[in-house]
């Protein structure tokens, strides 16, 4: 009886760790107008595009984390990150479960929408003409989307 008492406990322990781990962070506009610069509130909450060669990660390639600029989210790893000459940072992958994929039909074709899976901002898009030696993907990111982080 013990032993399932306390199996039981780990399990509800579990439970609510996985539940906190994939709770929604969500703001009106005006208090991410409140966090946000105005260019970044372009993007992450009207779904913008920043300027080709523009962003501050193009051609960037320190080792480290790149976090969602909205919430602080981890999203990508710098291991993960490539050259594709698009004029946006672009990635073969993301981190764990916290990048979400929406159908975009804005323009003509449909194509996939990237997310934060935490607070729904805008990133980006993901395309198939990523490295075929990795995952084949190209997840084309805003720079405004994201804050990186050094790895220590
Ligand atoms: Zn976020």
């Amino acid at each position: 009886m013990k032993s399932k008492l306390s199996l039981f406990t780990l399990f509800a322990i579990l439970c609510i760790n996985s539940i906190s781990a994939q709770t929604k962070i969500i703001k009106t506009d005006a208090e991410w107008k409140k966090i946000l610069s105005p260019a970044e509130y372009q993007v992450l909450r009207k779904a913008g595009t920043e300027r080709a060669f523009s962003g501050k990660y193009d051609h960037f390639y320190e080792k480290g984390t790149y976090y969602c600029a909205a919430c602080g989210t981890p999203l990508f790893s710098s291991k993960n990150k490539f050259d594709s000459g698009s004029g946006w940072p672009s990635f073969d992958n993301h981190i764990g479960n916290n990048v979400g994929f929406n159908e975009d039909h804005r323009f003509g074709d449909t194509i996939t929408e990237i997310i934060c899976n935490i607070c729904d901002g805008h990133l980006g898009h993901m395309f198939m003409d990523g490295p075929k030696k990795t995952t084949g993907k190209r997840y084309c990111v805003n720079s405004l989307a994201l804050k990186f982080k050094k790895s220590q």
